[in-house]
C-alpha cells in the first residue's frame, strides 16, 4: 500500500507573506500533501482574526496547490494536532541565526512532548530572508508599499485596514 506523506506547516500567518508561500512550495517537493495549520492567537496579539488569516492563505494558493494543501485553524499544542492528523513531519522556515535560538527551544520542547514528531527546517530564497509579517504590517500601517512581499489579496486587506 502506498501511503501519502503528509507534512504540517504551522504558524500564525498574520498575514501570509511570499516568504511563507516560498517555504510551502518547497515543502511540497518533500511531502505529497501539506496541512497549513494556522494557530489561534496564543500569546500573540494578531492584526487579523483567525478566520481571515485562514482565508488569506486559501486565496493565495494556486489551483495546483489547492488540490494538495489543506489550510486549517488549530488550537492547543502543535504536537497534539500533528499526532492527531498523523503527519510525517513538521516544517518550519529558517531565515537568520536569530530564528535559530527560538526554533531550537521549540524543537527541544516538542521532542519532550512528542519524541515521534520531527521538525524539518527549510530556508527561503534569498529575496525573502529579510521578510517577516511584523515588518509587512509596520510598513503597511505607515503607508508604505508591500508590493512583491505579500499576495495581492493580502495587499487589498491591508489597504482596507490602514487606508
Ligand atoms: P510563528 O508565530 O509560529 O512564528 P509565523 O507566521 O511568523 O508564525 O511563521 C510561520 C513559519 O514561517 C515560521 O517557521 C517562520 O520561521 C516561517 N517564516 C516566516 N516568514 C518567513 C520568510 N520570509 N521566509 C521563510 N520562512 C518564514
Amino acid at each position: 500500500m502506498v501511503v501519502d506523506r503528509i507534512g504540517m506547516f504551522p504558524g500564525s500567518f498574520d498575514p501570509v507573506t511570499l516568504g511563507h508561500l516560498d517555504i510551502l512550495g518547497r515543502s511540497l517537493h518533500l511531502f505529497d500533501r501539506m496541512i497549513v495549520a494556522v494557530a489561534e492567537a496564543g500569546h500573540k496579539q494578531t492584526l487579523f482574526p483567525l478566520e481571515e488569516r485562514v482565508e488569506m492563505l486559501r486565496e493565495s494558493l494556486s489551483a495546483e496547490q489547492s488540490a494538495l494543501v489543506e489550510v486549517t485553524p488549530f488550537r492547543g499544542l502543535l504536537v497534539d494536532f500533528a499526532r492527531q492528523r498523523r503527519v510525517h513531519g513538521v516544517i518550519r522556515g529558517l531565515r537568520f541565526v536569530s530564528d535559530f535560538e527560538y526554533e531550537f527551544q521549540m524543537v527541544l520542547m516538542n521532542q519532550r512532548l512528542a519524541p515521534d514528531v520531527d521538525t524539518i527546517f527549510l530556508m527561503p530564497t534569498a529575496q525573502y530572508t529579510f521578510l517577516n509579517a511584523s515588518l509587512v504590517k509596520e510598513v503597511a500601517r505607515n503607508g508604505g508599499s508591500v508590493e512583491g512581499l505579500v499576495p495581492p489579496g493580502v495587499i487589498r486587506r491591508l489597504k482596507a485596514r490602514f487606508g
